[in-house]
């Protein structure tokens, strides 16, 4: 979208942490904003939900900068969002994530200074890249402390260097595999491998959760209704259980949706918080270039999940305050696989609920592709609670005895499709990699007036990147101009 929005009436089509932090903006910026959501419950990956009476998470396990004078907490504060009502902090030992490889355990501790010792105690013989490396993430965080970086002259996408992929600087620095490795963690946590991760992105994620790292205190269910009851006291309105199914044109313009009830709903602008390739769907034939249709629908995915919880003993798995990586990496330190790992408390206090999550590929559930979610069958359970008990298996190196521990859900990659119309079941959206960054970049330009895009795939995903995509998408519907005399960023 190039112009600003002329009139006052939006529609913001997702209640994902994307739509619904969109909504708030909008609403505080004094437009009538309506938020349609196709599922009967907002929030979207943000959103817990309940297996056995537990709250399991979906897609908020920890978020970074968070503190008062830090970007994602700066942004929460504008938004009006209460983080401490929301969160708790990490890495009171010391410690956000443990890194375990075969050869290696490597703690990932708080702030750029603690991991410049601790990587030079790891790894003595790599001066050169971390120099390089600790550098670069001093600069990033000096730039990340005032989030409208994204959106001024400073901002740090304008530096062609930074598209290139992370694997090259360090292979340019000599750096070993082991250093490699752990600095691949963070490009896996936004779905990119190592050699093809833009430096950018590496560097946003890591110097976000060494600001500080953050965890729900309580679940997503409560994250996904702080953040309605804040559209609703501004006046926003929040349709559920009925989903888009097109997206109206009138004179070349985006004027309206109709539902699925085919109620039609007419506006002045349209944010789409959901997957480019479903808004292709919900758009005439006619209405966008084949060339660039082609464009959207052969963009890569990032990979998807299994995710398994279980009740585990709250006395012999007591809550951890760190998240554990278990990591295979071959010699030049890519890492294939992994599992991680989280314990987190419930509403009883005899149990905790372990999380396991590892890579799964969408083309090993193809045999399921066209079934439903609860319709897939005796064979899919099976398989799926299979590879569940090989997951609880592994996690005994880890863990200890887990005999007695209780597979309460296990989700996969149809089942993240099917939740939130994500293609292949992607978690990150669209992969940001170096080699289809500039592609990846072009979906902000959506070829139609009155239509922008939000959520993880305007601009990064994750909770920190889904906000930077709001704030770009309210940039667009009120333009550069306003945005800038009118978003409050001070804390
Ligand atoms: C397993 C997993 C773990 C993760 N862990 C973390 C983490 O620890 N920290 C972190 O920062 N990020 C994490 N992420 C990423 C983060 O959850 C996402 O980037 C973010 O939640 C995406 O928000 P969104 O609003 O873009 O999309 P979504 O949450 O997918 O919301 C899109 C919404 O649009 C709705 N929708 C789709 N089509 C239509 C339609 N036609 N009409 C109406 N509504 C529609 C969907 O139902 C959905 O509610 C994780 C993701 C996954 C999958």
């Amino acid at each position: 979208m190039r112009n600003p929005v002329e009139g006052k009436n939006i529609i913001v089509i997702g209640s994902g942490i994307g739509g619904l932090s969109t909504a708030i903006l909008l609403s505080l910026l004094n437009f009538q904003v309506t938020v349609v959501e196709k599922n009967l419950l907002p929030g979207g990956l943000m959103r817990s939900y309940r297996r056995d009476g537990l709250d399991c998470p979906v897609g908020v396990h920890y978020v970074g900068a968070l503190g008062k004078e830090e970007p994602l907490g700066i942004m929460f504060h504008a938004l009006g969002i209460p983080v401490d009502e929301l969160f708790i902090p990490m890495g009171q030992r010391g410690i956000i994530d443990r890194y375990i490889f075969d050869d290696l355990t490597f703690d990932l501790p708080i702030s750029v200074d603690a991991l410049e010792d601790s990587l030079s105690n790891a790894f003595p013989q790599d001066k050169l890249a971390m120099n390089v490396v600790m550098k670069n993430l001093r600069e990033m965080s000096r730039q990340m402390m005032d989030p409208s970086f994204l959106f001024s002259h400073g901002n740090p996408f304008q530096d062609t260097d930074y598209y290139l992929p992370m694997g090259e600087l360090l292979d340019s620095l000599g750096a070993t595999a082991g250093l490699r490795a752990v600095l691949a963690v963070p490009c896996n946590l936004i779905g990119v491998p190592l050699n093809d991760c833009p430096i950018i992105f590496h560097h946003m994620v890591l110097a976000s959760y060494l600001f500080s790292s953050w965890r729900l205190k309580e679940n997503g269910g409560k994250m996904t209704d702080i953040f309605v009851r804040r559209f609703e006291e501004l006046g926003g309105k929040l349709i559920l259980n009925d989903g888009v199914k097109k997206i109206s044109i009138a004179n070349g313009k985006a004027n309206g949706v109709i539902l699925e009830s085919d109620t039609i709903i007419l506006a002045n602008g349209i944010v789409a918080a959901i997957h480019p390739k479903v808004i292709l769907k919900l758009l005439d034939k006619d209405v966008v270039r084949e060339s660039h249709r082609r464009r959207i629908q052969g963009l890569q995915e990032t990979e998807g999940v299994v995710a398994v919880q279980v009740q585990v003993d709250a006395a012999a798995h007591p809550v951890m305050n760190h998240n554990i990586y278990r990591l295979n990496r071959d010699e030049n330190g890519i890492i294939h696989d992994g599992m991680f790992y989280q314990v987190q408390g419930t509403n009883s206090a005899n149990v905790n609920l372990l999380s396991i999550i590892t890579k799964s590929l969408y083309s090993d559930w193809n045999r399921w592709e066209n079934t439903f979610t609860g319709k897939r069958g005796q064979e899919y359970e099976e398989r799926k609670m299979n590879i569940a008990k090989n997951l609880l298996i592994k996690a005994e190196e880890i863990f200890g005895d887990l005999s007695g521990a209780r597979i309460s859900d296990v989700y996969t990659p149809l089942t993240i499709r099917d939740y939130v119309n994500a293609p292949e079941g992607a978690c990150y959206g669209i992969m940001r990699s170096s080699h289809q960054l500039l592609k990846a970049i072009s979906l902000n330009n959506l070829p139609l007036p009155g239509l922008c895009l939000a959520g993880q795939n305007a601009i990064a995903p994750g909770v920190m990147g889904c906000l930077f995509g709001s704030f770009n998408a309210a940039r667009q519907i009120i333009g550069s101009e306003r945005f800038t005399k009118e978003i409050k960023w001070d804390v």
